[in-house]
């Protein structure tokens, strides 16, 4: 066993204090953020504690796997669709699999002890390490003088003795050591993964139930814009500002439309499934009740284009149609996910 570990980084304290104070007892760190299809914690926040902590830092990719891991989860659902044991499973074996690639031998988290209901309860804290096959490779400095003893503290590469005994929700012992550690930059809590979000739960339902097969570019796109189920098949997106409308513009592909104001400001539109006569006209009545009457020109029109493979060089077809008639909001309301 070496004096190495992967340290799992997410940009927060408890994962910057759990390196810190092992980085302290002359542990080797190599800081891990595993970046998922919507920015779940903040990569670049990741980067930067890294950077303070002077430890090397790797970002891996969460794959078409994970997807899998959200939709069939063997633990179950948290409060939305975070199926956080299973989820924490697939993390730690991503983390296993770059400690064998770099020589580590155990693990380095955050995790404090009754922080949060679902995954780091007793009784799930050891199960996800045992189901990742990392069974007492697991450090949580934090918490770990109220969990049993690792392997690595066993064998005397890091003293127990300098560990802390942490738990619960509260944050103040981790504001104290933050103090005590010269770490004074540090983002609140908060926010976190979207999977624990409602809103963006329903659409993840919304997805899952609609489609056998969902890629990560479909789950990428649930974090923008409105989202409207026309019908089982179809789904249209809106788009809430400037840079959500420029980006939704980068998702036009085969089976796709992509409908834009034509010389006036309001919001696009992509339609995502087999587009019909009502799905396309909704598509044109969803800009029109997304802008602003004062800015709607005379007779305003809308430019809809039809998604080409992309990299081929081919412009897409482009129509030029009307925008006549609006929707009422109660109408919306039924279709919005
Ligand atoms: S909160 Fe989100 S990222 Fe964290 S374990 Fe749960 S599902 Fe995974």
């Amino acid at each position: 066993m070496t004096k190495k570990g992967v340290a799992m980084i997410s940009g927060g304290l408890d994962s910057t204090l759990a390196a810190k104070i092992l980085l302290e007892q002359g542990v080797e760190l190599c800081g891990l953020y595993l970046s998922a299809p919507w920015g779940c914690c903040d990569k670049t926040k990741a980067m930067k504690v890294a950077a303070q902590l002077g430890i090397e830092f790797m970002v891996v990719k969460m794959t078409q796997e994970y997807i899998g891991v959200i939709r069939n989860p063997k633990y179950g659902y948290g409060s939305s669709m975070n199926p956080c044991i299973d989820c924490r499973i697939y993390m730690f074996k991503k983390a296993k699999d770059l400690m064998a690639e770099i020589g580590a031998s155990f693990l380095v988290t955050g995790e404090v002890l009754g922080q949060r209901p679902m995954s780091q309860m007793r009784h799930s804290l050891l199960l996800i390490e045992r189901q990742a096959g990392l069974d007492r490779l697991v450090v949580r400095p934090l918490s770990a003088k109220v969990l049993p003893p690792t392997l690595p503290e066993e064998q005397g590469l890091i003293d127990r003795q300098r560990l802390y005994g942490i738990t619960g929700r509260s944050r103040k012992e981790q504001m104290e050591l933050a103090v005590r550690y010269g770490i004074l930059e540090y983002p609140n809590p908060a926010g976190g993964c979207l999977l624990t979000d409602r809103e963006f739960g329903n659409r993840v339902r919304d997805l899952f139930e609609s489609q056998e097969e969902v890629d990560l570019e479909e789950m990428e796109l649930l974090q923008l814009g409105r989202h409207f189920r026309a019908n089982p098949l179809t789904k249209l997106i809106v788009g809430r500002n400037e840079e959500e409308n420029a980006t939704l513009a980068e998702y036009l592909a085969p089976g796709r439309l992509f409908f834009v104001p034509d010389r006036f400001p309001g919001p696009v539109v992509l339609l995502i499934g087999p587009p019909d006569e009502e799905t396309r006209r909704l598509a044109l009545r969803l800009i029109l009740h997304y802008t602003k009457k004062q800015k709607l020109p005379p007779e305003p029109k809308v430019i809809c284009r039809v998604g080409v493979p992309r990299g081929e060089g081919q412009r897409p077809m482009e129509e030029v149609l009307a925008l006549d008639e609006g929707i009422e909001a109660t109408q919306l309301e039924a279709m919005r996910i």
